[in-house]
């Protein structure tokens, strides 16, 4: 019954990019499956393999924190000047490193050079290397041909410092403008994304939401005027998922303790199934008709893991199941345990970082939770959408891009988004999501199909990049 992916035949075909094959380098702090806190390590093991399954030679430059099984030793070795606290240190010595990967590091036998090439750079941590590859390479003449386009994962982190930060940087005394911001608080500060934003040819956002927020001040968190300035540059692409690793009919994670691979073909038996060794695992009552809620993501403000606290003396009047996967601050992991404590027969809060249980509670819940006050694209939403789970979220960022509201009389929509991130309006939505999944079995079954049926899969998304890259090389 167990079947296992299929890799495309790409290597048959053409390259789809056609003349517009591009030599593309990814940067960025983390990398699945290697390094991964969040979202942006996801995108960065995904997005580089769909642009090389369009034909471009595509290298990833991510931190060795590990000594990781498949490392092959390269044998390159550079030194660098670096000064400077950790943080910034280890940042100025990545970047300063990866804009001269090109020149160093064979890929496929052979180093890029310069030509035809385009570094792609992610968030603050990376975002010195468009800077660097303007100071130290296209100032001087060099490099004129090569591009940076920059990602903004979450402009919540920005690579804030005091003003003399400046001088760890190592660029010429002219730079310091791009990086100087006045905030009305702090007065005058350093902030690396700001340099980033400025000097990188191209700028994307994952989401179209999140695009429009950032230009806002509530949503541009300070950068909001660079945004604003920048607009000419600037672009939200939807985030893709890894519809390999993602993907019911395929999971690893559900090929054992009672779990079963399920498509849309085999949706309810396959679900009902999951959701059984999922409640057998957790130790709750193995129930079918009970609806199981799930919540998995960071525990912080941005979540808004605080507003199902709200809600729980509601949630915990239903008949209902409520599982929740996370680790982060401190007082919401504290706040999790008390869930499961108080009301054990019914609620688990698990804290911890568990992949295998982020794909089987996604397996085996009918609804996700995700109340995020903000979320640049958000993935668990894709995800639950594919395993036939329905999102109820808060309409912001991406949440509000890719999940739709559920109209009973058109029988469209794939979730609930309810429009201000407070307790009373999760609680409606998921009022309204609870009465659906009870008493109109088909409309549920619709909501489940048309999520899964659903193209999410990074191919569309590589493309709209590729569009960027080539927009970009022929920009003067
Ligand atoms: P963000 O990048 O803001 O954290 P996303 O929704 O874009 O949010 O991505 C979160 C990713 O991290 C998903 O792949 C999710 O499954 C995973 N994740 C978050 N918390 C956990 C956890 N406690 N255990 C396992 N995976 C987690």
């Amino acid at each position: 019954e167990q079947e296992v992916a299929p890799e495309k035949e790409y290597l048959d075909s053409p390259p789809l990019a056609g003349a517009n094959v591009m030599n593309v380098i990814v940067v960025a702090a983390e990398c699945a499956p290697w390094s991964k806190t969040g979202g942006l390590g996801d995108v960065v093991g995904a997005l580089p393999k769909a642009l090389a399954r369009r034909g471009h030679r595509v290298m990833v430059v991510a931190p060795r924190y590990g000594n990781y099984a498949e490392a092959q030793e390269v044998g390159v070795r550079k030194r660098y000047k670096v000064y400077g606290q950790d943080i910034l240190k280890r940042m100025v010595l990545f970047c300063k490193a990866a804009v001269e990967v090109c020149w160093h590091v064979p890929c496929g036998g052979v180093c890029y050079g310069d030509g035809n090439l385009v570094f792609i750079a992610n968030d603050w941590h990376t975002a010195l290397l468009p800077v660097y590859l303007k100071a130290y390479y296209r100032d001087h003449g060099l490099m004129i041909y090569a591009r940076s386009i920059l990602v903004i994962h979450n402009i919540a982190h920005q690579g804030r410092g005091p003003v003399d930060d400046f001088f760890y940087v190592d660029l010429p005394g002219n730079y310091m403008d791009f990086f100087k911001l006045h905030d009305p608080i702090g007065g005058d500060h350093f902030n690396i994304f700001a340099a980033g934003l400025k000097t990188a040819d191209r700028v994307v956002t994952v989401s179209h939401g999140y695009a429009w927020e950032l230009k806002t001040p509530e949503g541009g968190w300070g950068l909001h005027g660079i945004i604003n300035e920048i607009d000419w540059k600037f672009q939200g692409i939807v985030n893709g998922i890894d519809t390999k690793g993602w993907n019911p009919k395929f999971d690893v994670h559900l090929k054992s303790d009672g779990y079963t691979n399920y498509s849309l073909e085999s949706l309810q038996t396959g679900k009902a199934r999951c959701k059984a060794a999922l409640q057998r695992e957790l130790g709750l009552p193995v129930r079918d008709n009970i609806p199981v809620l799930a919540f998995i993501g960071r525990l912080d403000h941005q979540k808004g893991v605080d507003l199902i606290a709200e809600a729980m003396h509601w949630i915990a009047g239903q008949d209902v199941q409520l599982v929740l996967l996370g680790t982060g601050r401190p007082d919401l992991e504290d706040m999790l345990r008390n869930f499961e404590r108080q009301h054990y027969d019914k609620v688990r809060g698990w804290v911890g970082f568990s992949v295998k249980m982020a794909h089987r509670i996604t397996a085996g819940a009918d609804v996700l939770l995700m109340p995020s006050r903000f979320e640049p694209c958000g993935l668990n939403q894709l995800y639950a959408m594919m395993y036939g789970t329905v999102p109820v979220v808060h309409a912001v960022g991406g949440l509000r891009d890719t999940v739709h509201q559920f109209d009973p009389y058109a029988e469209t929509g794939l979730g609930w988004a309810f429009e201000r991130a407070e307790a009373n309006r999760l609680i409606d939505a998921l009022g309204n999501c609870l009465k659906t999944y009870r008493n109109y079995k088909s409309s549920w079954e619709g909501l489940q199909k048309r999520g899964m049926m659903q193209d999410l899969s990074w191919d569309n998304a590589a493309y709209r990049y590729e569009e960027i890259l080539v927009a970009a090389k022929h920009q003067w």
